[in-house]
């Protein structure tokens, strides 16, 4: 039998348990963000990173599940370099993510 690589059981794992903070968040806020703590200590100690659709669902500062309207506010901003910010609504921390502007014709 082949053996998989470490890196790949431990996407595997953070993937099982972004899921499981998406089945709990509503009821059980404080277990969404233990599941989330852990994802982030796997990641860690994989030395991988946290696919980027997972990791904006995830409050760096406090591990919240992040779902906009409910436990996070997304907005859209222009000025300066155009971004998406996406508040925290447990903590209040910021995530920003930048807008990729289309190549001008
Ligand atoms: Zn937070």
């Amino acid at each position: 039998m082949k053996e998989r690589p470490a890196s790949e059981i431990a996407l595997e794992r953070i993937n099982i348990l972004f899921e499981l903070a998406e089945k709990n968040y509503r009821r059980r806020e404080e277990l969404a963000r233990r599941y989330l703590q852990l994802a982030k200590r796997i990641a860690m100690r994989n030395r991988i990173r946290i696919p980027q659709n997972l990791n904006r669902r995830m409050c760096k500062e406090c591990y919240s599940y992040l779902v906009p309207g409910v436990t996070s506010r997304v907005r859209v901003r222009s000025k300066r370099e155009p971004h998406v910010s996406i508040t925290c609504m447990n903590c209040g921390t910021v995530k920003r993510l930048p807008i990729k502007r289309r190549k001008q014709e």
